[in-house]
């Protein structure tokens, strides 16, 4: 955990000569503010597709024909692409908390949606010792094209996606999320209510926790 100086390790991260900043933090401080979205970004999308997917066909009932398409897309793909999702964030979790000695996480045998919250409530707020570590870059590199090619899989200029929980302002559950290019923002489609990029990280786990509860 050495605060020797060396360029920052997030992925492309470049000056105006389009070297990468030198910083003795591991990874430069806009680099971290980046990396801290890229994760929320991440768990949105897993929020998404995992909203989305079909429920495992109940006893004795014909799978319904709409279990065909998820998120606008195969569902093979999205139950794939959220296990993905679950295992980089997990992996991350656990590989930080080996490196700072503390609890590791929840594995595999879990459920996802429980690896995916206990990874976004630990990784979340220890974004500045996860750019010390050597891993992290990696990690940041993953997360980020994981991100991409689930914006990219959506197809549309500007994705939407409709969230969980009832807009904070109304109480209608008609909260979107909008997937831009290097940039997210949510929405409320009954009263146009925006929730700023700083609410970002406490809405996120908002979302997190009604998906628990509903599966309770
Ligand atoms: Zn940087
Ligand atoms: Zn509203």
């Amino acid at each position: 955990m050495g605060n020797r100086i060396g360029p920052c390790t997030f992925p492309n991260c470049a000056d105006h000569h389009g070297a990468p900043y030198l910083t003795s933090l591991g990874m430069c401080e806009p680099c971290q503010a980046r990396f801290a979205r890229t994760l929320g970004w991440l768990v949105m999308d897993w929020v998404g597709i995992h909203t989305a997917l079909p429920m495992p066909a109940r006893r004795g009932r014909q799978e319904r024909r709409t279990a065909q398409k998820v998120f606008g897309h195969p569902a093979e793909w999205a139950s794939d692409t959220a296990a993905e999702i679950g295992a980089v964030l997990n992996e991350t979790h656990d590989s930080l908390a080996e490196y700072l000695g503390e609890t590791p996480p929840p594995h595999p045998g879990i459920t996802e949606r429980l690896r995916v919250r206990a990874a976004w409530n630990y990784l979340e707020c220890r974004i500045d010792k996860l750019a010390l570590t050597d891993f992290g870059g990696d990690a940041a590199t993953e997360m980020r094209d994981l991100h991409n090619q689930v914006r990219s899989r959506l197809g549309l200029t500007r994705p939407r996606q409709l969230l969980p929980t009832p807009c904070p302002v109304c109480e209608l559950r008609t909260l979107f999320r909008s997937i831009d290019i290097g940039r997210d923002y949510i929405e409320c489609g009954g009263c146009g209510h925006v929730i700023g990029e700083e609410h970002y990280p406490f809405y996120t786990r908002m979302v997190l926790d009604t998906i628990l509860d509903s599966a309770a």
